[in-house]
């Protein structure tokens, strides 16, 4: 069967029972046995649920592992995934993952994990860290990346990881299953913030971790049940649900973000746009080997800084200013302002975050009506 019908019939048949064509939700925790010992395979929900097993199975399909994880949030996935290295261990990582992953990384630093960050979208960067200073037992790359859709060649990252014997996490939030698979170009586990475009409805929070391999995810399996932040049975619902839609709305997320993308690369007020899928965009090349479609996540950098940027932002109607991203209604951040609020100055310019930038999340509403709210909020047609 091809991807887009295994989403929907894969792991999801119908209840034998009831004969249900959704996935019952299980709010039960515990689970009668027979004999102490003795259960039909579920024994407490933090261990295991009938609800997040039907989600996990359907996610390692998704993404084309052998098993799947689910949590309650992105960073519970990357925290179980962090907290499997103990002092001593080395992981090397980008230089520019979302936030929250970032901190993650400094507490196993604070508790003896030694952490390397380089900028990835230079493998000579990567090959110099696995050169000098101890082995590494993970490499952990995001891409594209946040907000300045930055990529990393990640066929390449994984010759050198491979080379060096270390195992590869690839943070595919921004792309999703649909336009990228990690676990194809060779590497050991794919990471997902859920609450994204797999949930897509901006409703439920969720993370996972899809492994290429039954042993790692059962290693990680281990700490996901020692640390416990496990998804509620109806959240794993809602994910399910957005799976099951997960092709046909991110396809048409990107030809929305193309559509936007061009009509801000014409416009005088727009100094940037950073759009993969843009062929003035740095890792253009890279991303047409590596990827299946571009995504619908862009920035751009208006002409007169902060001040453009947040009367933008103020006059937009259709896109509605506020965090996260990937559901189906358009969303606008201003990086300097919100999501990357907590770096310093100093740290947003090293980092090339300008404070003109906007961040835009194109949803899923007619193309033609997000070019329209733009051009009113840059022309200032209306106040
Ligand atoms: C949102 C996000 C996360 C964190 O996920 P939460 O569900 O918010 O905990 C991690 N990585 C990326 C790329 C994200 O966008």
């Amino acid at each position: 069967m091809e991807w887009d019908t295994r989403l929907i019939h894969d792991g999801q048949a119908p209840d034998p029972l009831t004969g249900a064509v959704n996935v019952p939700v299980y709010l039960s925790v515990t689970y009668r046995q027979s004999a102490p010992g003795v259960a039909k395979g579920f024994v407490y929900s933090r261990t295991g649920n009938p609800t997040r097993s039907a989600l996990e199975r359907a996610l390692a399909r998704a993404e084309g592992g052998a098993d799947a994880l689910a949590f309650g949030s992105g960073l519970a996935a990357v925290s179980a995934l962090f907290m499997s290295y103990p002092s001593g261990r080395r992981i090397v990582a980008g230089d520019d993952l979302y936030h929250g992953s970032t901190r993650l990384l400094e507490v196993a630093r604070s508790h003896g994990v030694r952490v390397d960050f380089v900028d990835t979208t230079d493998l000579e960067n990567v090959r110099r860290a696995f050169a000098r200073g101890p082995r590494v037992d993970l490499l952990y790359l995001e891409t594209p990346t946040n907000p300045l859709l930055k990529v990393t060649d990640l066929r390449g990252a994984i010759r050198i990881a491979r080379e060096g014997r270390a195992r590869v996490a690839v943070d595919n939030t921004f792309a999703s299953p649909v336009f990228q698979r990690p676990l194809k170009l060779g590497a050991d586990l794919v990471v997902h913030s859920t609450t994204k475009y797999i949930g897509g409805h901006s409703d439920v929070l969720g993370g996972a971790l899809i492994g290429r391999s039954r042993a790692f995810v059962d290693r990680l399996r281990w700490f996901q049940n020692t640390a416990g932040g496990v998804p509620s049975p109806f959240d794993c619902y809602l994910l399910l649900r957005g799976l099951r839609t997960l092709g046909v709305r991110v396809r048409r997320h990107a030809a929305n973000a193309a559509r936007v993308a061009r009509f801000l690369e014409g416009h005088p007020q727009v100094s940037r746009v950073l759009y993969p899928g843009l062929p003035s965009h740095p890792g253009h090349a890279i991303a047409r080997r590596q990827m299946d479609g571009y995504g619908g996540m862009l920035s751009a950098e208006f002409r007169g800084g902060a001040a453009a940027a947040t009367r933008v932002a103020r006059r937009l109607k259709l896109f509605t200013l506020g965090e996260s991203l990937g559901g189906v209604e358009s969303l606008v951040n201003h990086p300097a302002r919100m999501t990357h609020r907590a770096m310093t100055p100093a740290q947003r310019r090293a980092a090339g975050i300008g404070d003109g930038l906007l961040r835009f999340s194109v949803g899923i509403e007619d193309p033609a009506d997000l070019v329209d709210d733009l051009r009113q909020a840059l022309d200032g047609g209306r106040p």
